[in-house]
């Protein structure tokens, strides 16, 4: 009997954090403030994010952190999550690759987000916090912090894309269940979203135009934190959970990945799934590849530029060296929500630059022709952001077939689909497209970053 899935118990779980940053040859660039283009200290940014995670932020010394306690005690509630060995996927593309994946769908929010939506909830209330707030592309961070945000006694205001909240209604609900105060963005409820929109009275919202109102709210509000559910180093450092159990798992089925792939919004999943095995890498001279797939509509990876720039449309944040189609880029409105934002994490940036990984761009009909293949071979709708990961394992596992190597390819499935009905039904009905972005369109939104 082939095995297919392979799970840890309780007590093989990890109960520390992986922090890349530690073994990084290159340390990723600091943050630095726009006016005086000094380099930020986690103080600077502690009356934003809870002090914990600004610490992590910042931290290239330790290469393991603990979780705590209290945070193990709530990933016990659906952690570990399966790997699985897609033995259906192999045999419907006739390829000798082997095909792993990493199922983050199967925790009741249904993606990756709440491994890091606990510890941002959990620091934020031991120092005393009792609001937070939050940005939501297509939902996924903002169900999961608002959660968090319940389960640790917090109150969750979260402003949501208002494309995707139209998009996605059935997210706001969630959100809402769980006691979140939702306010789809650019509303008129903050200075930045009256700024946008006044310039833009049909501004269909985006990821920074999001961030803009949340950190302002966040700014102007006794006792509330901001939290971010990607891009920034300490939420990979808590998504690093999906790649540790995975290297355990790994062995379990007695192999080592020769690829390992992720979809790519601003590099959580990515860096949880990766950062983990790319250790090897760096310390032991393992040649895995590691592949970061982007969409086409949203190129930051494969055709953006390396330089500092604001995490967010208003220009709010600190600047942030990364590579960016910057901060005002407006991405198509594709269906994968999350992945439509306009800059890449300062550590996968940094990756790029010294040739550690790729990125590839996957056109938005090849995504959901994967994701269709998917469902009807392993059973499982994915989230039209994970159907950039499975697309681009695809193209790995095609490859395998033309030159008989039997590479072992691990991906990460960052979520289900479920909430996500809508993009199929308009895929299955003929009206999806694609969107390419010319180069002129790119070169005219850089025009806007900084000069640094
Ligand atoms: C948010 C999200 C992503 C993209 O964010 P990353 O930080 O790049 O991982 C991908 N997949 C799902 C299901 C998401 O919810």
């Amino acid at each position: 009997m082939k095995q297919k899935r392979f799970l840890l118990q309780e007590n093989e779980l990890p109960t520390q954090w992986y922090n890349i940053q530690a073994d990084m040859v290159n340390k990723p660039m600091p943050p630095i403030h726009p006016a005086t283009h000094e380099p930020l200290g986690w103080e600077d940014l502690a009356h934003i994010f809870p002090a914990e995670c600004c610490k992590q932020e910042l931290d290239t010394e330790h290469a393991w952190i603990d979780i705590p306690e209290e945070v193990l005690d709530k990933y016990r509630y659906y952690r570990s999550t399966p790997l699985v060995r897609a033995y259906a996927l192999e045999e419907a593309l006739g390829t000798p690759a082997h095909i792993y994946f990493k199922n983050e769908s199967v925790n009741p929010l249904g993606s990756h987000k709440i491994n890091s939506a606990l510890p941002q909830a959990y620091y934020a209330k031991i120092e005393g916090t009792t609001n937070v707030t939050t940005e939501t592309g297509a939902g996924q961070w903002g169900a999961a912090l608002s959660y968090a945000a319940k389960i640790f006694g917090l109150e969750a205001a979260v402003y949501q894309v208002k494309i995707t909240m139209q998009q996605k209604p059935y997210r706001s609900l969630m959100m809402r269940t769980f006691g979140a105060a939702v306010t789809g963005s650019p509303s008129m409820s903050t200075r930045a979203g009256k700024d946008i929109i006044t310039k833009d009275p049909t501004h269909p919202g985006s990821l920074g135009t999001a961030i803009s109102e949340a950190v302002e709210l966040a700014t102007t509000t006794p006792n509330c934190k901001y939290t971010l559910g990607s891009v920034l180093n300490h939420v990979a450092l808590h998504q690093s959970i999906i790649g540790l159990e995975a290297e355990k798992q790994m062995q379990m089925a007695g192999e080592y990945p020769d690829m390992v792939i992720a979809c790519f919004g601003g590099g959580s999943n990515f860096g949880g799934i990766a950062f983990p095995f790319m250790r090897h890498n760096i310390l032991d001279g393992k040649q895995t590849d590691f592949i970061a797939a982007e969409p086409n509509s949203c190129p930051k990876l494969t055709r953006g530029e390396f330089r500092y720039d604001f995490g967010d449309e208003a220009g709010y944040t600190p600047l942030l060296p990364m590579y960016t189609l910057g901060h005002s880029f407006k991405p198509a409105n594709i269906h994968a929500g999350g992945l439509r934002y306009h800059g890449a994490g300062m550590i996968v940036s940094q990756l790029i630059k010294d040739g550690m990984m790729r990125g590839v761009d996957i056109p938005q009909m090849e995504s959901f022709e994967a994701g269709i293949l998917f469902s009807r071979t392993e059973g499982i709708i994915p989230a039209p952001e994970s159907c950039h990961a499975i697309a681009a394992t695809i193209r790995e596992a095609n490859k395998c077939k033309e030159t008989g190597e039997e590479k072992v390819i691990l991906f990460n499935l960052s979520g289900h689909g479920l909430i996500d009905m809508p993009s199929y039904d308009a895929y299955l009905n003929g009206d999806l497209r694609n969107y390419d972005v010319p180069d002129a369109e790119i070169q005219k939104f850089l025009k806007d970053v900084p000069q640094v």
